[in-house]
């Protein structure tokens, strides 16, 4: 199109010039026809000429269309030449137009297109958010829904036990608790990395002693898992400071991972647990803590993968000892929340070392132990054949200002018992391997009587020895040892042989004296679980008033001045939440408000919040154990 009209333009400029020359060549020719009489219409040059020198007007007139024709002409090009040049930048225009055009046009779909991405990405965060959620909430209802009847099973069957059993039917119930037991644990890992997994794992941050956290991780394995002929022991660092601040929970949890492993997979030696610290800038501490068996071992090439979820060394471990595999990789995630990490050190028929530190802030406070004062200065002699035992014993004690000496074998000691009157105490160790603690006693005996030289029988749970046994002694400690509940049992024996401190030991469990009966209400739909929790009530010398919703719960604290209401969360009619708003409300209307203590299957951290929330005293978790109410009672009603 373009070529065609610059052929046009051309055509136009030759032509101005044709005429140009057409009009100066023929207008003087035509004029000076006009001028001498158009005859014969016979013209020559010569003529023309004569004509037009003859008078120089003529020739300006005659001459001025050739000029004009000529001027035209030019100006006709120059205008060509403009509108070839206009057209040129039309075309330019017109050409950046239609691309910019069609750029705007694939802008445009490509907005859209991100907006319709966004959009997607959007819902499927809200959809996989929603998942998460209904993934929790799911394993919640489900926990709570099995922990229910697990209640019921682990709680019965621990009754059980107690009851007059051959040594068969003895075993079958031991079972039963002890799976029901397994499964509270692979139910609780599962759900514990669930929560971690959603990210839904929110981190505490409380003051807690360092030495109480790892008494109470023994408790909680020595209870079930110390019937190994193996020494559960630990140390902390001197440098370790009294208190710090972190999620103690999950340091916890973590550590009963470890030691409960450890337990598993060791059959004789020891398990021992480390502390130590280090300083680090800011005030905050750095602790290492160390889980150390003398087990199986694990091989090298398996070590790696030890901390991913649902791995185990072998196929056959899970026959054996059951599990998910999950314990590690749940400790491996906890301690990198809290800014720390976990390694194992192993060799294959030696032992195994788990290692993890993590970072926890400062803290002044200091244990504000029961000041051991009665301990200061005394002797005391200690008979142990495990070193590693001797070792902390020792420490424990020179810790409270004793001084220690310490014996490996019962023979030393029985070669020179006349020389062990220069002692106030002595510590003996049940299990030994030429004659046990008893034994020794025995002879001890022969020569002081319990008011001269007492003694402390130190034992596993399993292997306490008979009452007439353990008459011997007056005080016998299970193992592992701690060093708060060491010093204070040892001033009570003093206690009791120097009438120091008030004295008589009725903290044995399975007998809690408050020195009163409580009024207690038992608020709870489920009959099995009425029945367990009632039982259990019974073993600490106490009884209980039955409520099976909220409502009635309610109405009978309108009736008697209770002292304690037991409330199941969840019941038909009124739940325990509302029915603890409700006695709230109505305090002044009751006289004094009970103690109320939550008891639930709802594991989550969330729940124990709303039981506080709604005016709960206290939490207990289903399966409600035994040393559980038994520490609660005392927590509440103890003086
Ligand atoms: P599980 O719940 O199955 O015990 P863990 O993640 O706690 O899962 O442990 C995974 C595996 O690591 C165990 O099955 C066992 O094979 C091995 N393991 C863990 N701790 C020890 C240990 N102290 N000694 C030997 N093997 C261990």
């Amino acid at each position: 199109m373009s070529s065609a009209k610059e052929e046009k333009s051309f055509q136009n400029t030759t032509s101005y010039t044709l005429y140009g020359l057409t009009f100066g060549l023929a207008f003087p020719v035509i004029a000076t026809l006009f001028d001498i009489n158009i005859q014969g219409l016979s013209l020559s040059l010569d003529s023309v000429v004569i004509v037009q020198s003859g008078n120089p007007l003529h020739w300006i007139i005659d001459t001025a269309p050739f000029f004009l024709g000529s001027l035209s002409a030019l100006a006709g090009y120059r205008k060509d030449q403009t509108d070839h040049l206009n057209r040129g930048l039309e075309r330019m225009v017109a050409e950046r137009t239609d691309r910019l055009e069609k750029k705007n046009e694939l802008l445009k779909s490509e907005i859209e297109n991100r907006k319709k991405t966004e959009k997607a990405l959007v819902e499927a965060k809200e959809q996989a958010e929603a998942g998460a959620r209904a993934k929790t909430q799911f394993l919640s209802t489900m926990s709570h829904e099995i922990r229910t009847p697990l209640n019921a099973v682990i709680g019965m069957s621990g009754l059980l036990t107690d009851t007059e059993l051959n040594n068969e039917q003895h075993d079958f119930v031991n079972t039963i608790n002890k799976s029901g037991e397994n499964l509270l644990g692979i139910i609780n890992n599962i759900l514990d990395y669930a929560k971690i997994e959603s990210g839904k794992l929110d981190l505490e941050e409380v003051e807690f002693s360092v030495a109480f956290l790892i008494e109470d991780v023994l408790d909680l394995v020595s209870a079930t898992e110390a019937d190994k002929n193996i020494e559960l022991l630990y140390r902390i660092d001197e440098n370790v400071p009294d208190y710090v601040k972190g999620d103690s929970t999950r340091v916890q949890q973590i550590l009963v991972n470890l030691v409960r492993n450890a337990i598993k997979f060791t059959e004789e030696g020891e398990v021992v647990i480390f502390v130590q610290s280090k300083k680090m800038e800011g005030g905050n501490i750095e602790l290492m803590f160390e889980v150390k068996d003398t087990g199986i071992g694990i091989p090298k090439e398996k070590q790696k993968k030890l901390f991913q979820s649902f791995s185990q060394v072998d196929a056959s471990t899970t026959r054996k000892f059951g599990g998910t595999g999950l314990g590690l990789a749940i400790c491996k995630r906890l301690v990198e929340l809290m800014n720390g990490e976990i390694s194992v050190k192993s060799e294959e028929g030696v032992g195994s070392s788990f290692i993890f530190n993590l970072k926890a802030k400062g803290s002044t406070r200091k244990l504000g132990l029961r000041n051991p004062e009665h301990l200061k200065g005394r002797s005391i002699f200690i008979l142990d054949d495990n070193d590693t035992n001797l070792f902390i014993l020792k420490a424990q004690c020179e810790k409270a200002g004793m001084n220690v000496k310490t014996y490996q074998s019962p023979m030393e000691v029985l070669n020179s018992v006349e020389e062990l009157k220069k002692f106030d105490i002595g510590i003996l160790d049940m299990h030994m391997p030429d004659r046990n603690g008893v034994q020794v006693a025995e002879a001890i005996r022969e020569k002081f009587s319990k008011m001269e030289l007492p003694l402390v029988l130190l034992s596993s749970i399993m292997d306490l020895g008979s009452v007439e046994e353990r008459k011997k002694f007056n005080l016998y400690l299970t193992k592992p040892i701690k060093q708060t509940h060491l010093h204070h049992n040892l001033e009570r024996v003093f206690g009791d042989v120097e009438g120091i401190l008030r004295s008589r030991d009725k903290e044995d469990l399975k007998k809690l004296d408050l020195g009163k009966k409580l009024k207690i209400l038992l608020a709870e739909d489920n009959a099995i679980n009425q029945k367990v929790a009632s039982k259990m009530l019974e073993r600490l010398d106490q009884s209980c008033d039955v409520a099976g919703n909220g409502i009635e719960a309610v109405q009978m604290c309108r009736l008697i001045n209770y002292d304690l209401v037991l409330m199941d969360m969840e019941m038909p009619e009124m739940d325990g939440i509302e029915a603890t708003k409700m006695l709230n409300k109505i305090q002044d209307d009751l006289g004094k408000l009970p103690v109320i203590i939550a008891m639930t299957a709802n594991a989550m951290e969330e729940d124990k919040k709303k039981c506080l929330e709604a005016g709960m005293h206290d939490f207990l978790p289903k399966p409600v154990k035994l040393e559980a109410m038994h520490e609660v009672l005392k927590k509440w009603f103890k003086e």
